[in-house]
């Protein structure tokens, strides 16, 4: 089954059974915000829904996380400590799938990584597509990152009396038919679905001042554009916007010893470019001293390089960073204050 319907009443049974095999979790409303989390019953925030304040890569790569213990008595040793169990990240949204695949290639790059190939494995993405910019800081659409085709398992598309189903793995298939009640959609659901997915094109409209093919160059062309002294002067090198980035995958590693000394663990945590000590190296020479210089490298690791290597944009459009930082920088402004030569 490629496609499939399920009814919206018919939903909370698949989730609570869904939760008997597996860690589910998904979308949850905090004061104002959304986070990802573990809840009893399903529920889909529908239109309200503005993007979580963590991305779900946090349950592919932790905030925090061992790699290996290593004992250092008679005879030394190093274990890996691989944290993997079974997980379904349930109401992913197209903007956090795309960045998902997006990660999928960064960490199975030159060096595979076994933390992330190893959760990856473990854990089944099911999608909540979006009908509607999610708020006036989001530009998936312009960023390629709206009409999802890998990444997920399974997607589903709200149209009216249940969701239109898009099934693209074997994972997904298995899913639905053991836990679910869904059946083949009517060829009438079919073209309801075909439909909201070609209204919603005029609800997307496109924000960059040039085409998106030209960012690369643009970036590249405007190295020293005065706007990155004008951001570096007001950024605060915080690394909110890092941390929120579904495609900021950064890590530091550092060691935790046990009180007797003979013990402990290797550690890596989140660490951000736009931290001051990002680019500290051996010998305390930091080569990115100045915010003007981490803000272009961020930016540049988005529409730039990560682009350029990949072929598509490595800002996703969930408008998570302009959200979370305090003085306001938006990647769109940048981009287009470059675009426009101002
Ligand atoms: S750069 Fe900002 S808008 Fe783009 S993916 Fe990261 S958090 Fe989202
Ligand atoms: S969130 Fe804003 S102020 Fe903080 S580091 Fe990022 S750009 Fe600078």
């Amino acid at each position: 089954m490629k496609e499939a319907f399920i009814y919206k009443e018919d939903v909370d049974p698949f989730y609570k059974n869904l939760k008997k095999d597996y860690k589910v979790y998904r979308v949850k409303k905090k004061g104002p915000h959304y986070v990802f989390g573990e809840a009893l019953d399903f529920w889909d925030p529908g239109e309200e829904y503005i993007p979580t304040i963590l991305p779900p890569k946090k349950y592919l790569q932790p905030q925090e996380e061992p790699l290996f213990c290593m004992s250092l008595a008679a005879k030394p040793s190093l274990k890996p400590k691989i944290e993997a169990q079974p997980q379904i990240i349930f109401g992913v949204r197209p903007c956090d799938i795309t960045a998902i695949s997006q990660m999928d290639k960064v960490f199975a790059d030159t060096n595979v990584d076994p933390y992330y190939k190893a959760r990856r494995e473990n854990t089944i993405i099911v999608g909540i597509d979006c009908l509607r910019p999610c708020d006036k800081d989001c530009f998936c659409s312009s960023v390629g990152s709206l009409d999802v085709k890998e990444g997920f398992d399974l997607l589903l598309t709200d149209i009216g009396e249940g969701y239109f189903v898009t099934v693209v793995t074997p994972k997904g298939e298995k899913l639905l038919k053991d836990f679910s009640t869904a059946r083949e959609p009517s060829k009438e659901e079919k073209e309801w679905f075909l439909a909201r997915r070609e209204q919603r094109k005029k609800e997307y409209p496109y924000v960059f001042k040039t085409e998106l093919a030209n960012l690369p160059l643009l970036f590249t062309a405007n190295w020293d554009h005065p706007v990155w002294k004008e951001m570096g002067d007001i950024c605060l090198a915080c690394g909110r916007c890092n941390l929120v980035c579904p495609t900021c995958y950064c890590f530091d590693t550092f060691d935790v010893m046990a009180p007797n000394l003979k013990e402990g663990e290797r550690r890596r945590q989140w660490d951000g470019c736009l931290l001051n000590e990002f680019a500290v190296i051996a010998g305390g020479t930091n080569f990115r001293p100045q915010k003007s210089q981490r803000v272009r490298h961020r930016l540049n690791r988005k529409f730039n390089y990560q682009m350029t290597k990949y072929g598509q944009s490595h800002c996703v459009g969930c408008g998570r960073c302009y959200r979370a930082c305090l003085v306001h920088i938006h990647p769109v402004e940048i981009a287009n204050r470059l675009a426009e030569g101002k």
